[in-house]
């Protein structure tokens, strides 16, 4: 129960708008994105600037209030949902929204934590520059949640994740300090490296307030191709054949099953099937130059690599976007493959990745495997093949609609989760490749991780919050570990 008086405080530092107490304009920030969990909130923080978070901070201190921070509220693990049982605040961090410096020269940008990632490209494309990161969420996620998730997406292939793309962070600690790491620093070897232990803390350890950020050259001369292929196999294939071939400048290489491909297509308004061959899987591939690049233009090298892969047998059919528009078109079938699967009624997701090598044979032997145990199902997979990450999805049997699929998650959806995740560490894999662990795994994660893992997590949150602040259900299982 959050006191009046607690409220006073919080209403006393937050100003005018920084304390919202309507609930029509909480309502929205309650839910995750798959309207699974669904928490409550008696008010919302919404803080302006960093010492105003850490006077928030303060005061969730001095009352033992747990704060939620929140950005764009696209996690996919309710990573962002306060606990249902409206003991905690949400700490809404998207008003923080200043882009304060972005300098083409030094590559660099320093965000606030609330810009949004589509703003962020913006900024920088109109600089010549580019940040490297993008994702389906693009127009909501913020730079804080991105961080705090260590987000992936679909030019992980060339520049990494969110991990080597921040250079320096400013945080407020759970004790209410703030942590001025700002300064992109080449070398800094002070000891434990608390940008690192930030990224992908999923908000249980600091709230990230902002951020320096790499930027890279602007695309000078880009090629986007949609490819037919047999399997996964071919499809790996097909990249490491490429990557040979046109050296280190595949940006993106993503993989999707003919039926997401066919889903997407029947959700998402203005989409056109990019070949006419219904191939049993596709893969979307882009290759980009900058202004500094040599030799052959981007069309001629993606047109010598499929010319190369079609006389190997790789592929069966392929097209090349023939402009800007045509380019984003096939993207945006990529970028809502989720919304395409979402189409088909409830269905278990997975966000894994094992060692690439082994992904091909994950995704169709596991699939198989899935829906021989579980009779009526259906498994599939799509995403990031390139860094051994895809989204393995298991589709509850909707014979009489979805009312009976869910009834069917409710029954089964925990052997079958157990079943795929045993898979995945059979493998050496990891249950969660990009999304995190929010409040979704974290039975999956203590069931599974390592001992020595979990009781290092436990330690480093206990050294931080020992009170349980931040972000309380996330992330750090609570319960000894076996
Ligand atoms: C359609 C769609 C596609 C997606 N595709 C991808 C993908 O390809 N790759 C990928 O990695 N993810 C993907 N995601 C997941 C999601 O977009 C990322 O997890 C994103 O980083 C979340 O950003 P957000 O601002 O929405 O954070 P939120 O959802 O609000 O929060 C996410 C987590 O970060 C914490 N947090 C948020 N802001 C702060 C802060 N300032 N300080 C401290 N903690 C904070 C929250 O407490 C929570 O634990 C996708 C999501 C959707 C809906």
């Amino acid at each position: 129960m959050i006191s009046d008086a607690a409220l006073a405080e919080f209403r006393a530092v937050a100003g005018p708008q920084g304390l919202v107490e309507d609930p029509d304009l909480i309502a929205p920030w309650l839910s995750d994105w798959r309207d699974k969990y669904h928490g409550r909130s008696v008010a919302m923080l919404v803080p302006r600037s960093t010492e105003q978070v850490a006077a928030m901070m303060r005061v969730a201190l001095a009352h033992g209030i747990p704060l939620v921070p929140q950005g764009g509220n696209t996690s996919m693990v309710g990573g962002a949902t306060p606990p249902a049982d409206g003991s905690a605040l949400i700490l809404s961090m998207r008003a923080m929204n200043r882009i304060r410096s972005l300098d083409p020269a030094a590559n660099l940008a320093v965000c606030e934590a609330g810009v949004i990632l589509a703003t962020l490209h913006e900024a920088a494309a109109a600089a010549g520059r580019r940040f490297p990161l993008s994702l389906g969420a693009k127009g909501s996620a913020t730079i804080g949640g991105l961080i705090s998730t260590n987000a992936g997406g679909t030019q992980v292939l060339r520049h990494g994740t969110m991990r080597a793309l921040v250079e320096g962070i400013e945080a407020v600690l759970p004790n209410g300090e703030v942590h001025d790491g700002i300064a992109a620093l080449k070398k800094d070897n002070r000891g434990y490296d608390l940008k690192q232990l930030l990224i992908g803390a999923e908000g249980t350890l600091g709230i990230v307030t902002a951020a320096s950020l790499r930027l890279v050259p602007g695309i000078a001369d880009r090629c986007v191709a949609w490819v037919g292929v047999e399997d996964p196999h071919k499809a790996l294939a097909l990249l490491r054949r490429m990557e040979a071939s046109v050296g280190p400048v595949v940006e993106g290489f993503e993989v999707l099953p003919e039926d997401t491909v066919e889903f997407t297509l029947g959700v998402v308004p203005g989409t056109r099937r990019p070949i006419e061959t219904r191939a049993p899987w596709h893969a979307l591939i882009e290759i980009d130059l900058d202004a500094a690049a040599e030799g052959p233009s981007a069309q001629a090298r993606m047109e010598a690599a499929l010319a190369d892969a079609f006389e190997a047998g790789l592929i069966l059919d392929a097209a090349l976007a023939a402009n800007e528009t045509q380019a984003e078109s096939f993207w945006k079938i990529r970028e809502s493959a989720s919304e395409g699967e979402r189409s088909q009624g409830p269905a278990l997701q997975f966000d894994i990745s094992v060692p690439i090598a082994d992904m091909p044979r994950f995704m169709t032997e596991v699939a198989a495997a899935c829906e021989a145990r579980f009779p009526g199902t259906t498994a599939g997979s799509f995403g990031h093949l390139g860094d051994g990450n895809v989204h393995f999805h298991v589709r509850a049997p909707m014979a009489e609609g979805a009312e009976t699929a869910r009834a069917w998650i409710a029954r089964h959806g925990e052997a079958a989760t157990r079943f795929v995740n045993d898979a995945v560490v059979a493998a050496g894999g990891s249950i969660s490749a990009e999304h995190g662990i929010g409040q979704m795994k974290i039975g999956e994660f203590a069931r599974l991780a390592a001992p020595a893992q979990i009781h290092a997590v436990q330690a480093i949150k206990h050294a931080f919050d020992p009170g349980g602040l931040l972000n309380p259900g996330k992330l750090v299982p609570l319960a000894p570990v076996r």
